[in-house]
């Protein structure tokens, strides 16, 4: 499987010293099991997913860390026991990361009850440890100033691009964040609920499997969105955004792939989106952009230019006047993956009263969802037959908007 990285390295040493007494020893019953053991290495830190078949309450100490032991031969790591799954012996040999800031990540067997993930590091400076439902994950954010940059990129890229069939739909904000909030007091959050939820009907309609990164109006950080993309094993991502600016009237349809050559004018929408200021993303955008590169970066630029398509589209058949405000490139978090097409498409501004009206309208909000999925479903036909990208697609070509004439 192309996004499991890194061949399997004997780590066994340190395995047989966690399971001395679990050799030959019968599983009891009523356990768990693990299915997927999964890494993805950051600019500024490492991942570790653990899919489990079944929810588990993790230990309120957390992650624990233990300094390294040379004598025995084990390095800086950290350990998290896991009650009520079951791993025997199949992660024995442990995977190999290597990235400058973990050694390699292994799971063993500690009791009869519990398994021992084993997290061995390189560097460290804090971690994140969070779990997420349906199906089951333990996600793990290793943070620290790595030893050595993240190797080729392109290790990392899906070798098999030729499948589009599980797509990932990201309603921007939720909860906490509301967003944007607009004309009337319409929240962005709501609309791109909405919109996404439509999303979902109609691509399942089309045969697509569908994943909802939220479902209802709950928080859900930015590494959590990415986290639900990656471990669901998607082939292609969209994050539904409502924009918004001071001048009232500006309006209009635009769509974003990840940045990959520091552009400056998407900073302000970006920013805002991302939750940080414009000031932090110049270093993150450039480490960003380093990991989504070459064919992953030019097939998201192609389903960008079909979802946007479709959208004006549609768009135009409720109201003509709809500026489309075209393709454009921006370091947003969320499109930060290298392993899908990742494309977020801003619907409108809901600090203008025309739009506004048009994103708070049901019978609209399923015309762009319909339009939106026709356009994955150009995609999918593509990339299914191997159609290679067109002149006017090809890279370098594409048309990229400036919104400099359109300050916000
Ligand atoms: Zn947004």
């Amino acid at each position: 499987m192309g996004r499991q990285r890194g061949a399997r390295v004997a780590l066994l040493l340190g395995l047989i010293c966690l399971v001395p007494t679990m050799m030959g020893v019968e599983r009891p019953p009523g356990l768990g099991d693990v299915r997927d053991v999964r890494t993805w290495s950051y600019p500024d830190y490492t991942r570790v997913v653990v899919e489990l078949t079944r929810e588990v309450r993790l230990p309120r100490s957390g992650l624990i860390r233990l300094a390294a032991n040379s004598r025995a031969g084990r390095p800086d790591r950290l350990y998290l026991d896991v009650p009520g799954i079951w791993v025997g012996r199949r992660y024995e040999e442990g995977i190999e990361v290597g990235d400058g800031l973990l050694d390699g990540v292994r799971l063993g067997q500690n009791t009869l009850q519990n398994s021992r993930l084993v997290i061995d590091l390189e560097r460290y400076d804090h971690h994140r440890l969070f779990t997420l439902p349906s199906p089951a994950r333990i996600v793990v954010d290793v943070y620290g100033e790595r030893t050595a940059a993240p190797g080729d990129a392109s290790g990392r890229l899906p070798t098999e691009l030729r499948r589009v069939h599980t797509v990932v739909v990201d309603p921007g904000h939720g909860g906490r964040d509301p967003g944007a909030t607009g004309i009337g007091g319409l929240r962005e959050k709501d609309v791109n609920l909405a919109i996404a939820k439509k999303l979902g009907t109609h691509l399942e309609a089309r045969g697509f499997e569908v994943v909802l990164t939220r479902e209802s109006d709950r928080t859900l950080s930015l590494e959590e969105r990415t986290a639900v993309a990656e471990s669901s094993g998607g082939d292609v991502f969209i994050s539904i955004h409502a924009n918004a600016s001071r001048r009232t009237q500006t309006r209009g349809i635009e769509t974003y792939t990840l940045d990959a050559n520091h552009e400056r004018h998407s900073l302000d929408v970006a920013a805002r989106e991302n939750g940080v200021p414009a000031a932090r993303l110049d270093p993150l955008q450039r480490a960003l952009a380093k990991l989504q590169v070459g064919e992953l970066a030019s097939h998201s630029e192609r389903l960008a230019s079909l979802v946007h398509e479709n959208m004006i589209r549609g768009a135009h058949r409720r109201d003509k006047s709809l500026p489309d405000l075209g393709l454009k490139k921006g370091p947003f978090y969320v499109l930060f993956m290298s392993s899908m097409s990742s494309v977020l498409v801003e619907t409108g501004f809901v600090t203008n009263q025309r739009d506004a009206n048009l994103l708070r309208s049901a019978q609209y909000q399923t015309e762009l969802a319909k339009q939106i999925a026709d356009g994955v479903d150009r995609y999918r036909e593509q990339i299914e037959s191997g159609a290679q990208p067109s002149a006017r697609l090809a890279k370098g070509a594409l048309r990229v908007r400036r919104n400099d004439g359109n300050p916000r």
